[in-house]
């Protein structure tokens, strides 16, 4: 059996050291008798197993105790709609970052149900930076300030949170969850889909300040209540049990790599040596401004829509799969999110460099 190396944006690569453990667990977990895919949510081994997620949440990411974590469905889209049904309920306002695609569907949705204002911009520049604020950019009387942290697709992230004064602040960390250390003191909730980094497809993970639950809209669905699920530790319904359970063991796996100073290391060195190689290149170029260079995403473009689509063809046909840009983009984003490995990167690389002599 040969694996390739997939750099989709998501769903992502898992750890194979994580894939043959639950392989091993598939039939029998523990001594259940079952698979966790067959288990009940309710039952001691399922308790087990989410509240050893919590802890390695916690753990990991150093969430202060009054923090709660979620475990949600429907992606971070349905996040994009819940935010504002309980935030945005006190004068009404939200003020939006508008950092690329998912920040824009954001303050989109929450359009519908409030004044959700653009307060900076990097649309002039197809995204390709993070615009520059201070606090004074926003309503000291906003429910909330949003950003998108790590920008997937244009391969942006804040190295600095920005100051946002008392507004408390809301981040979208789908695509940069877990890949290195993060003041959760600094915001009123982060939350992120698992598939960008730390599970399969079907799990979304809210990270919330204890105060901002419980100010949910009179109209706002009991599954989009935060409080619902917070009073019932996130099994008011059936959660995704066997995503929850792939989570715990990637975090186990993060824990013993050494945590997320360890993780942030790793993830440097990987994109170091793409963008080490597209700065030397002649024919390969990086499209992110470089002070604002996300370690998990790298987009990247010949400058020929053709050769572009040669180089793909090509990649995939070695083993290199998922190379395709998103279509408001083109050119080639490899995501080289936590569970790539080194040699992934080292290859692609070693690869491109093949293919630029050809030419
Ligand atoms: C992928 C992605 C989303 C959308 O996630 P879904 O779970 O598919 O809804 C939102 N924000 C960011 C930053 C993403 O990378």
């Amino acid at each position: 059996m040969s694996r390739v190396y997939n750099f989709s944006a998501g769903p992502s690569m898992l750890p194979e050291s994580v894939l043959n453990r639950a392989a091993a667990e598939m039939l029998d977990y523990k001594g259940s008798g079952q698979s966790v895919m067959e288990m009940s949510h309710r039952s001691k081994e399922f308790q087990q197993i989410i509240d050893g997620a919590e802890a390695l949440f916690r753990s990991l990411m150093n969430i202060p105790d009054n923090y709660r974590v979620l475990f949600l469905q429907g992606g971070a889209w349905t996040q994009f709609s819940a935010i504002p049904l309980n935030l945005m309920n006190g004068s009404g306002k939200a003020d939006f970052i508008v950092t690329g695609q998912w920040a824009s569907k954001a303050q989109k949705e929450a359009a519908r149900y409030g004044d959700a204002r653009i307060v900076a911009s990097s649309a002039d520049k197809t995204f390709s930076y993070i615009p520059k604020t201070t606090a004074a950019d926003f309503r000291q009387d906003a429910d909330y300030a949003y950003i998108c942290i790590n920008n997937t697709i244009y391969g942006t992230v804040y190295k600095k949170i920005p100051d946002t004064g008392k507004v408390p602040l809301v981040a979208d960390i789908s695509s940069c969850f877990l890949s290195e250390p993060l003041d959760v003191s600094r915001f009123a909730m982060l939350y992120g889909g698992a598939q960008k980094n730390i599970a399969p497809a079907g799990l979304t993970v809210v990270i919330i300040r204890e105060d901002f639950i419980g100010r949910a809209r009179d109209i706002t669905p009991s599954m989009l209540d935060y409080k619902t699920h917070a009073d019932n530790g996130s099994m008011f319904n059936t959660p995704p049990c066997y995503t929850i359970y792939m989570c715990k063991l990637v975090l186990e796996w993060l824990q013993k790599y050494g945590g997320l100073e360890a993780m942030k290391q790793k993830n440097e060195y990987k994109a170091k040596l793409l963008y080490d190689f597209l700065d030397s290149s002649s024919l390969f170029k990086g499209t992110a401004a470089k002070e604002d260079r996300s370690l998990m995403n790298v987009p990247f473009i010949t400058g020929n829509e053709e050769t572009d689509k040669k180089f793909v063809a090509a990649a995939a046909e070695a083993g290199f799969v998922n190379l395709k840009g998103h279509r408001s983009v083109g050119g080639m984003p490899p995501s080289i999110h936590t569970a790539m490995p080194v040699e992934g990167v080292e290859r692609l690389v070693a690869f491109m460099s093949e293919f630029e002599k050809t030419l």
